[in-house]
């Protein structure tokens, strides 16, 4: 993966496979499901964040930056891609963790400073200022300039990268499916891949977004309003087909009661037997209720038989370290 290169990124995109994953209980309801394993679109930057990561990275060499710092969680998917990222393009990287200092860094965060990743720790009153005071400055002045991108690489380079991802289904599948099904954190994801399968000429596709955190309150005018931006630019690859006012929607309360090192039962049962019958591994906090989600609507009729379903598989695998998880 080269971040000059729009066409080498989305040679990869293409390549990314699509493993048949249709449960017992889904061939039942004559619904298919496949999963697009973008979890493993590169060696060492996994799904949607390598999507999202990708035009940031390139936005900020073209402004000159060689530092980049951004913001996240000690088990942050988005802190551990960027740092990777960093290590592979040469960019010094700056992750600002939210809370304090623990004794015992997370697997992640382990894995962002052998990157080369420096960590500033936050208290988490100031993390909620973090766009605006201060601290901003002093960084500078202690680490030199940087490029900021956004938590979780939101924002509309973020969602101009997962547009790649729905030409890339279009590459793959010539719309020989009836939805697309994705995890949302922010829902830049989902806007971004919504308005890429729209302008790969699948603007009739349901692209659907499963909400797995807790307290999503206005995320549906967030994606909107990202959606919105992103068609009005002339970001969209190759467009041939046109972008409709809006082709996704966002099914909320799939948070299966927040974070937690542990899941409730059902959903921890429904973990271990998912991996056992499709052989497809899944990271705790949105692909596990993403599956969740699919197979919830399908018991509630909500898929008409002949639906075949693609689910993006997000990545965030490297996760599962620090949380119980099937053998
Ligand atoms: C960050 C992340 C998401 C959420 O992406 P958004 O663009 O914020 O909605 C989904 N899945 C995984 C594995 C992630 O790491």
């Amino acid at each position: 993966m080269v971040i000059d290169s729009d066409s080498d990124f989305f040679k990869l995109a293409c390549a990314v496979p699509l493993q048949n994953a249709t449960t017992p209980s889904l061939q039942k309801a004559g619904v298919e499901l496949l999963v697009r394993r973008d979890d493993q679109i590169d060696c060492s930057l996994s799904g949607n964040k390598a999507y999202k990561l990708f035009y940031n990275l390139r936005a900020a060499r073209d402004a000159g930056f060689y530092q980049l710092l951004s913001f996240g969680g000690a088990y942050s998917n988005h802190l551990h891609a960027l740092a990777l990222a960093g290590d592979k393009f040469e960019f010094k990287t700056i992750g600002v963790v939210r809370g304090e200092r623990p004794r015992v860094l997370s697997a992640t965060l382990q894995d962002a400073v052998a990157a080369g990743m420096q960590l500033i720790f936050i208290g988490r009153d100031d993390y909620e200022r973090k766009a605006f005071g201060v601290l901003m400055d002093e960084w500078r002045s202690k680490f030199g300039d940087f490029y900021l991108i956004p938590e979780g690489g939101a924002g509309q380079l973020g969602a101009k990268g997962m547009s790649l991802l729905g030409h890339a289904l279009e590459h793959q599948l010539k719309g020989d499916y009836t939805s697309v099904c994705i995890a949302c954190g922010t829902g830049t994801s989902l806007a971004g891949l919504a308005a890429g399968i729209a302008a790969a000429g699948q603007s009739e596709k349901s692209v659907i977004g499963f909400s797995v955190l807790k307290g999503d309150g206005d995320l549906g005018t967030g994606i909107a309003e990202t959606y919105r931006q992103l068609r009005a630019s002339k970001y969209l690859l190759q467009s041939h087909g046109q972008v409709p006012a809006a082709n996704w929607r966002l099914i909320s309360g799939f948070h299966a009661g927040g974070y937690g090192k542990k899941h409730p039962p059902y959903l921890f049962d429904f973990w271990r037997s998912f991996e056992q019958t499709t052989g497809v591994p899944l990271d705790p906090v949105y692909t596990l209720k993403l599956m969740w989600g699919i197979h919830w609507l399908t018991e509630q009729g909500y898929w008409s038989r002949g639906s075949r379903i693609i689910a993006i598989h997000s990545g965030g695998l490297q996760g599962r370290r620090g949380f119980i998880c099937p053998e």
